[in-house]
């Protein structure tokens, strides 16, 4: 679909309305709001050291623990890792510790407090959460008199992928004012999602144009990965179900999500018109994605230790990302401005997504804007598409428009053609009978047409056939109707007019034809018109088609009178 004159305004009008909405919360949220951790002292086992949990927390590997950095700690490729964590000083906030793992992701991390040091399990996915605290993070609750000569001992599980993630501790009270402006702020990009979605598949359901069913096929899954994300998606009714898939959840939403994104890039703008190679290799990239999708659930699929699988992923998603925006930039560069829509959609998306695959591939900790820009940039994204939709209906609109004009006109002189004619006409024919008013017909032919053709050529002919039609409608008043019937033949349609009126008409639309020379195509020509009148007054029962034959009728005996005069049909106004 091409989109021509974006209304360039509007969509500023959307963003600013949007950011202002979305960046305002977060600036609040985590300009002033992010409560201070406190420090721990933190140390782990040697890569690959997994020894039973029962003689870490009696204390026989203590000396084994070496001190490690504490913001970056890291689960391990195919091992298990221990950490050992304590607080450099005794608690003494009135509200208890919280030990908060952000980054964990679907990795199950356990961890054993003193004194009973019994094994407290939490996972992103894991059902029965506590429910004071959204999924941004895991959260185990440590005891109010925790004294900086106790450990706490934090086992995690191997991972597919060597990945950072963050243990810090903080008093609940701070932790939980922040989590909720996160909880919110997550919430509002959801429901932005969630709208673009509804109101993607309203478009769809009333215009059936498969445009809107790939927006939402590409949008849905999108807004499902938010859910999984935040774990929201966990909380809704038969979410538990999906706990035991895990990670496997994340990749099913995402990879169901590409090809419909290719598919909806290719119809949005319009690629398959624009830049057809382009098209082609972006309709191929889809069918790696189907296979994908169709095995990312299989349990042997993307479980940990299993790198293969997200790696082919990964390089599938950077492969599409790079001929993605390698098509959308040279279909925007030969003038599609729905390629440059989706580029300003697509942009902060891409960047943010980006930027967090860096962070994840070089294990740096996880910054906080980095956290809300990504579900922000996807919530921008389907926000500005939707405007795109709603700017490509536009120009179907426009389009359905002219088509109809042009259906309705004739080409050479833009006056009405035979059809539009006889549609008008049922429908004047239809208000004068039922308010008794009068209605005249007059038909047209040119004389001796067929000679200036001759004479001067068919561009010359034509010329002229423009210039009587510019001379008829000048004799007109507004509300009357000039068609041409074909050929070198107009109808003239007069509304509430009788027969002597219409003959007037007739006559002052003979003489001005005749007045002066044509100057058409550098030529003089002389011309002149016969014309036929008929209608009715009152009464009438005639039928469009009778009056125009009567007309046909009255001209034929024009031309034989010699032309270049009136005729009226003589039963016209006998039933007056
Ligand atoms: P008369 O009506 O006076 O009997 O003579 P005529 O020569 O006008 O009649 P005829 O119907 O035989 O010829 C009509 C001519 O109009 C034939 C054709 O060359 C010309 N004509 C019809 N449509 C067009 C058109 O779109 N462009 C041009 N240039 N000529 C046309
Ligand atoms: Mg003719
Ligand atoms: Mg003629």
């Amino acid at each position: 679909m091409r989109i021509r004159g974006l209304p360039m305004m509007r969509l500023l009008i959307c963003v600013a309305a949007f950011s202002l909405l979305a960046f305002a919360q977060p600036e609040a949220a985590y300009a002033d709001a992010e409560p201070i951790p406190v420090s721990l002292r933190v140390a782990a086992l040697p890569e690959g050291v997994d020894p039973a949990a029962a003689t870490v927390t009696a204390g026989a590997w203590d000396t084994a623990f070496q001190p490690v950095k504490s913001d970056v700690l890291v689960f391990d490729k195919g091992v298990a890792r221990w950490y050992r964590l304590q607080l450099l000083a005794d608690w003494h906030e009135h509200s208890p510790p919280l030990l908060v793992i952000q980054n964990a992701r679907f990795q199950p991390v356990t961890l054993f407090v003193a004194p009973e040091f019994r094994p407290m399990v939490e996972y992103h996915a894991q059902s029965g959460r506590d429910p004071r605290f959204s999924r941004r993070a895991l959260v185990f609750e440590l005891p109010q008199n925790l004294g900086a000569a106790q450990s706490a001992y934090l086992r995690v599980s191997a991972s597919s992928k060597r990945m950072p993630f963050s243990a810090k501790v903080y008093p609940e009270e701070g932790y939980q004012a922040a989590d909720i402006r996160w909880a919110r702020l997550m919430t509002f990009f959801e429901a932005v999602q969630l709208t673009m979605i509804l109101v993607g598949l309203t478009l769809w359901l009333a215009l059936r144009e498969k445009l809107y069913g790939f927006f939402v096929g590409y949008l849905t899954p999108q807004f499902f990965y938010l859910l999984v994300s935040t774990g929201d998606l966990y909380l809704l009714p038969g979410g538990r179900w999906l706990e035991p898939l895990g990670i496997r959840v994340l990749w099913f939403v995402a990879a169901l999500s590409t090809p419909f994104a290719l598919s909806f890039l290719i119809e949005f703008c319009d690629m398959r018109r624009i830049a057809p190679h382009f098209a082609r290799v972006l309709s191929w990239l889809r069918a790696p994605w189907v296979v994908l999708t169709l095995t990312s659930l299989l349990p042997m699929s993307f479980h940990d230790g299993n790198s293969l699988q997200p790696d082919i992923g990964n390089m599938l998603f950077l492969i599409c990302g790079a001929v993605a925006i390698l098509a959308v930039v040279v279909a925007w560069r030969r003038g599609s401005v729905a390629a440059g829509i989706f580029l300003l959609a697509w942009s902060p998306q891409s960047v943010f997504t980006a930027l967090r695959a860096a962070q994840l591939l070089l294990a740096t900790p996880l910054p906080g804007w980095l956290e809300f820009t990504l579900p922000a940039s996807l919530s921008l994204s389907s926000l500005v598409l939707t405007l795109g939709l709603g700017v490509s209906t536009l120009q179907i609109r426009r389009e359905r428009d002219h088509a109809r004009d042009e259906a309705q006109h004739d080409a050479l002189t833009g006056l009405h053609n035979r059809r539009a004619l006889m549609v008008r006409m049922a429908e004047a024919l239809a208000a004068a009978r039922q308010a008794r008013q009068s209605l005249s017909l007059i038909f047209l032919d040119l004389d001796h047409f067929k000679v200036v053709n001759d004479h001067h050529g068919h561009l010359v002919g034509d010329a002229c056939l423009r210039i009587v039609a510019e001379r008829i409608q000048y004799e007109l008043r507004p509300g009357d109707i000039l068609a041409r019937w074909g050929g070198e033949e107009f109808v003239v349609l007069l509304l509430h007019t009788g027969r002597q009126e219409a003959e007037a008409i007739g006559e002052r639309i003979r003489r001005r034809v005749e007045s002066d020379p044509f100057q058409a195509g550098g030529e003089t020509v002389r011309l002149t018109v016969s014309l036929g009148v008929s209608g009715f007054a009152g009464a009438g029962q005639d039928s469009p088609e009778q009056l125009i034959e009567q007309a046909d009728a009255a001209l034929y005996r024009a031309k034989s009178d010699g032309r270049n005069c009136v005729a009226v049909y003589p039963a016209f106004g006998a039933a007056a």
